[in-house]
């Protein structure tokens, strides 16, 4: 009918939604060049053992410094790198520089976990597995220091072949669901997915301490990871007093800006080295 059309027709004119879509096609388009002539980087987010009040790891986050544009954040490029197979590429450029750090961090620091993020779209590749234990052996890393992040997606709870995931576990890679809470069917998935660890998404996080709600989400979440026997990662943890309802709720692990932005392997090694410090003095 006319009104439909009449409505079509303004959509795919509407100069801003174009230019949008315009934007995401050049970027995808740009992306293989970006990584190669090092636009893109690995920025690394501390995570905190709340059991012991160390650093245990770090998560590595992409990064894309565009010449002319500045910062492109990962949620304009990965979405749609995502959808194609360019994600792969990126894929393994981040968990190579995260590999290889944690391995350095590993031989000057002693225990440290690297957590990168897998995409659904990349359980596809029946060669992933071997491909990722080639990095671990090349950097020489144990499998046991590396989490692979997983977002449940649409086309997981789908059904899609998740076997590579159970011989990357058996690698002995942990592998950890993020997000946890925003997906679709996620008592599901929880069940299927071999995972050692459940992160809780930042959106019931960051607001539990003025939302009841989300509070008793992340209570029992909490309680239902540790009778599944998995360990619980907080995210988006911003203030002092969430970190310490969380130390209180028994969660193992938190990330947030509270404990450390996304910065630089420069400025992690940094923060490492001073907290040895002040651990020897
Ligand atoms: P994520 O895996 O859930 O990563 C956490 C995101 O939350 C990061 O955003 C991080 O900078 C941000 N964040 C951490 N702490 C706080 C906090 O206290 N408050 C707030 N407001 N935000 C916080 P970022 O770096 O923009 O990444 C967005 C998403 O892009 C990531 O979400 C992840 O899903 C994806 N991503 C990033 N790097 C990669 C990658 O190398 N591969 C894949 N497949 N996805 C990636
Ligand atoms: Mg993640
Ligand atoms: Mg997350
Ligand atoms: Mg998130």
């Amino acid at each position: 009918d006319e009104a439909t059309v009449e409505g079509l027709r303004w959509k795919y004119h509407d100069p801003e939604r174009l230019k949008d879509a315009e934007w995401r096609l050049s970027l995808l388009s740009q992306l293989d060049d970006a990584i190669d002539c090092g636009q893109v980087w690995v920025a690394y987010q501390p995570q905190l053992d709340l059991r012991t009040n160390r650093m245990r790891g770090a998560e590595a986050l992409a990064r894309w410094t565009h010449p002319e544009k500045g910062p492109i954040s990962p949620s304009e490029f990965i979405a749609a790198a995502e959808q194609s197979d360019r994600i792969e590429k990126l894929t393994f450029f981040v968990l190579d520089h995260a590999v290889a750090a944690a391995a350095a961090i590993n031989r000057d620091h002693g225990e440290f976990h690297m957590a990168v993020n897998l995409s659904a779209r990349m359980l596809s590749d029946k060669t992933l597995p071997s491909r990722v234990r080639e990095i671990l052996d090349r950097h020489g890393l144990d499998p046991a220091r590396l989490t692979l992040e997983l977002t449940e997606t649409a086309e997981l709870s789908s059904g899609a072949d998740i076997g590579p995931l159970f011989d990357l576990r058996d690698l002995g890679i942990r592998i950890s669901i993020d997000d946890y809470g925003t997906g679709l069917s996620t008592l599901e998935y929880l069940k299927k997915i071999p995972a050692s660890e459940i992160k809780i998404d930042q959106s019931f996080v960051k607001s539990m301490r003025d939302h009841r709600s989300d509070l008793v989400m992340v209570q029992s979440t909490i309680a239902l990871a540790h009778s599944l026997g998995r360990t619980v990662v907080a995210e988006g943890v911003e203030s002092r007093e969430i970190l310490d309802m969380l130390v209180a709720m028994k969660c193992e692990i938190a990330q947030g800006f509270v404990v450390g932005r996304p910065s630089s392997l420069n400025d992690l090694s940094k923060r490492l080295f001073g907290e040895r410090k002040r651990r020897a003095a």
